[in-house]
């Protein structure tokens, strides 16, 4: 929001109370035990997604004409925020929120009425974006496959890792190299984002194997043999792709940041409680300092991030620049969230590693946030470089 003089409004406090509530009572039928459980197997928490989708919160970022919500980022962050400060996990369902966006900023009309009214009613699952690649990593110009245009088809190769969902998706947004790099002036150019029809494709030149990894996080290794994608998929213009996945990474950035600051109050509720509770040496262990410090240092980060998350957000959805906000806010909230997890794992002592806590999961699940989907060491390059003005570092 926009006030008379062109100042930027920010909401303080429980802004969507409707919301914030809603999303707590879906959030109640799915205890600590269903995350344990599927932490324990591996396995995608269908149902929660599924009650996620049917109470419209995660199409709650479409624009109404096309059957979603209409809602601005700002209500998307509190309904992740909610997700998480309520011990469940969105990282099996996040992505829905905004790689439409990408879509719905550059695809056509035809593309976005064939996708949009889908994905908000839950028919389309949009969840697998398809960036990094185990050889070139975070050099994201640099990635290999390649989508080579043959009459009315393009023709794809290569390999894709980490892409998270895509056994649970129905579409993959790719990005791929139309234009080799050294045919380009820019290395950004020659990028294009093409959607994947991941139901077509699967055992026709397509191939995905997920990854065993430390969080269940459902993600995985896709590969790309000879697999044909109709012209009329590609995103926007051909060579833009770069662009188009650049300006919905602030959405990302802000949504995602919002999960950790709902881990983060989900860590300092249940240390808070058992600081007070568990008694040693003849009193509260919440009475010593070396306990209380860190939760209370924690605490206190986790508003200060809270802060520039809810700034990031009002700027985007004022639709002012906020590349320096977003990439900050996460930066923040993921280190703010590592904090309460380290002190909420030391007040539980022993205790700690016993899975039935689930102190160990979630801490293990809120590492994450310092890597993906960008390394804290990346979002400080980004502010030296293009915030402070200093040198390009890489
Ligand atoms: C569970 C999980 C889910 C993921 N989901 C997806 C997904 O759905 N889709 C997708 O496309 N990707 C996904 N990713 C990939 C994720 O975005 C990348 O892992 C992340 O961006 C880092 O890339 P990398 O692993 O190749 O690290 P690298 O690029 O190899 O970097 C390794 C380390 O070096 C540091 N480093 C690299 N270059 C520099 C530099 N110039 N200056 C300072 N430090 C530097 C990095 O900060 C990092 O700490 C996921 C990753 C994980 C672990």
């Amino acid at each position: 929001m926009t006030d008379d003089a062109g100042l930027t409004q920010m909401a303080l406090g429980e802004d969507y109370a409707d919301i914030r509530d809603g999303v707590r009572k879906v959030c109640a039928g799915y205890p600590m035990e269903y995350w344990r459980e599927k932490d324990e197997i591996s396995e995608y928490p269908h149902e929660f997604v599924d009650a996620m989708t049917e109470a419209g919160y995660l199409g709650a970022l479409i624009p109404e004409e096309f059957g979603g919500a209409g809602l601005p980022v700002r209500a998307g962050a509190v309904i992740l925020e909610e997700i998480h400060a309520s011990g469940c996990s969105a990282a099996a369902c996040h992505a829905q929120m905004y790689i439409m966006g990408t879509l719905l900023r550059h695809g056509s009309e035809a593309q976005k009425q064939a996708y949009l009214p889908g994905i908000a009613s839950g028919e389309i699952r949009l969840q697998a974006f398809g960036v990094t690649e185990p050889t070139t990593g975070t050099d994201t110009t640099q990635l290999k496959t390649r989508a080579v245009r043959q009459g009315d088809h393009f023709v794809v190769n290569g390999q894709k890792i980490w892409t998270s969902r895509a056994k649970q998706s129905d579409l993959m947004l790719l990005l791929a190299r139309t234009t080799p790099v050294d045919e380009v002036a820019k290395r950004t150019d020659g990028l294009s984002t093409i959607i994947v029809d991941l139901r077509d494709a699967v055992g026709n030149g397509l191939e995905i194997q997920g990854i065993p990894a430390m969080v269940n996080h459902n993600t995985n290794q896709v590969f790309f043999d000879d697999l044909k994608v109709p012209v009329e998929n590609l995103i926007g213009e051909e060579g833009k792709g770069f662009r188009y996945i650049l300006d919905g990474m602030n959405a990302e950035r802000v949504l995602v940041a919002s999960e950790a600051i709902g881990d983060g109050r989900w860590f300092t509720e249940k240390a808070v409680a058992y600081a007070n509770e568990r008694e040693v040496f003849g009193g509260p262990i919440g009475a010593n300092q070396g306990i209380q410090f860190p939760i209370a240092k924690a605490y206190a980060q986790i508003q200060a991030a809270e802060l520039m998350v809810r700034k990031a957000a009002a700027l985007f959805d004022a639709g002012q620049p906020c590349g320096s906000e977003a990439n900050m806010a996460k930066m923040l909230a993921s280190e703010a969230v590592w904090e309460a997890a380290e002190a909420c794992m030391q007040t539980y002592g022993g205790f700690a590693f016993a899975k039935e806590y689930d102190i160990e999961r979630k801490w293990r699940e809120c590492r994450l946030f310092r890597t993906a989907p960008i390394s804290t060491n990346l979002i400080l390059a980004f502010v030296a470089q293009h915030v402070l003005g200093m040198p390009r570092s890489y």
